[in-house]
């Protein structure tokens, strides 16, 4: 079972790596909406989850959001928003077009682990 970190900051995916390794999952990672559907592409059906950051270069997270949920395989996967306190208003639009879950940063990787486990309903 996969976590995918989508997120242009190699530091956050970084962050995320330790807390989906501390779950005892593999981890994926892309730099970009564009290599988030590549990746996937090739992982989706062992994808748990998807960690999806707003601001990116290229397609922004909320476009990735919009088609991942157009993608007849990949819109069963959950996907959680990562933002930041600033692009909280975003939340609204991004839980309208299927994201499942955001997670506002800064965050520690406390708050993390909980906020995946949370994700896949696992309990405390
Ligand atoms: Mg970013």
């Amino acid at each position: 079972m996969k976590v995918l970190s989508v997120d242009d900051s190699a530091i956050v995916r970084k962050i995320i790596r330790g807390a989906v390794e501390v779950l005892n999952y593999d981890f994926l990672e892309a730099g970009d909406g564009a290599e988030a559907l590549e990746v996937l592409e090739k992982e989706w059906q062992e994808t748990i989850l998807i960690l999806l950051d707003w601001n990116m270069p290229g397609m922004n997270g909320y476009e990735c959001l919009v088609a991942l949920k157009k993608h007849p395989e990949f819109q069963t996967i959950p996907v959680m928003m990562v933002t930041t306190e600033s692009e909280k208003d975003n939340i609204v639009k991004a839980i309208q077009a299927g994201a499942a879950h955001y997670m506002t940063k800064p965050f520690t990787i406390e708050e993390l682990i909980k906020k995946i486990m949370e994700c896949l309903g696992i309990g405390e």
